[in-house]
């Protein structure tokens, strides 16, 4: 199955990936980086599993990122 890998701790916190795709990505209050909804961290990569219905509108969002800290490895 797709991953999606993500860098979080270089997120701008621009807010696009929220826009684009709130059902997997939403920023934190905390520190204003986005976050990989159900994502595991592994040396500061977060990582989650995408299913095939759930792959193209990722791909949209790693292509927006403004600061390509998306990656879709399939
Ligand atoms: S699009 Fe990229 S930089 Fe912007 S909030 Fe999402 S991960 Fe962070």
């Amino acid at each position: 199955m797709p991953k999606i890998l993500h860098q979080r701790g270089k997120c701008i916190g621009c807010n696009i990936c929220f826009e684009i795709w709130p059902v997997r990505w939403r920023m934190s209050r905390q520190d204003g980086k986005c976050t990989l909804i159900d994502g595991t961290e592994k040396k500061g990569i977060w990582q989650a599993l995408v299913s095939g219905d759930e792959l193209a509108i990722n791909k949209k969002v790693a292509q927006a990122c403004p600061v390509k800290i998306i990656k879709i490895v399939e």
